[in-house]
C-alpha cells in the first residue's frame, strides 16, 4: 500500500486546468475562474469546485476575487504538459500526415498519457521543434 500523499498522482483534468492557467500566464491574461471556464468550455460553479482541489494539492494559490495564481509545482505541471501538447501535434502533423487541424483534439487526449521519459525521447526524435503546427511557441520541458 502506498503511503505517500505527496507523490499523488495528478489527474488528466488538473493538468487541463494547469496547462489552461500556465496559457493564460503567459498570455499575461488574468487567471479567473470567468477566464478558465470559458477556456476549458465549462461552468464556473465547476471550475470552482476543481480549483478548490488544485488548492487543496498546493497546485494552486487562490486569491481574492476568483483569481488563482500557480504555485511553483503546479506552474511546471502545466508546462509540461504544454510542452507534451505541442510536441504531439508536431508528431503527429510531421511524421503521420495527419492534418493540423485535427492534431489539436488528438494531442488533448494523449498529452496525458505520455510520461515525462517518452516526451524527452519524443522531442529528441524530432529534432526539439520549437513551434507547433499551429504557429506557437513549445516551451523547453527543463
Ligand atoms: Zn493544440
Amino acid at each position: 500500500m502506498r503511503t505517500k500523499s505527496s507523490k499523488k498522482n495528478i489527474s488528466a483534468t488538473q493538468e487541463d486546468y494547469l496547462r489552461t492557467i500556465y496559457l493564460l500566464q503567459k498570455k499575461n491574461l488574468p487567471i479567473s475562474v470567468t477566464n478558465i471556464a470559458e477556456k476549458l468550455g465549462l461552468s464556473k460553479s465547476t471550475v470552482s469546485e476543481r480549483l478548490k482541489e488544485l488548492a487543496r494539492d498546493k497546485l494552486i494559490k487562490q486569491e481574492l476575487y476568483g483569481r488563482v495564481t500557480p504555485t511553483p509545482k503546479g506552474l511546471v505541471v502545466g508546462k509540461k504538459v504544454t510542452h507534451k501538447h505541442r510536441v504531439i501535434e508536431v508528431f503527429l502533423s510531421k511524421k503521420l500526415n495527419i492534418p493540423s487541424d485535427e492534431v489539436h483534439i488528438e494531442a488533448d487526449i494523449l498529452e496525458h498519457a505520455l510520461s515525462d521519459k517518452v516526451a524527452r525521447k519524443l522531442d529528441e526524435f524530432l529534432g526539439h521543434p520549437t513551434r507547433d503546427p499551429h504557429g506557437s511557441n513549445i516551451p523547453s520541458f527543463d
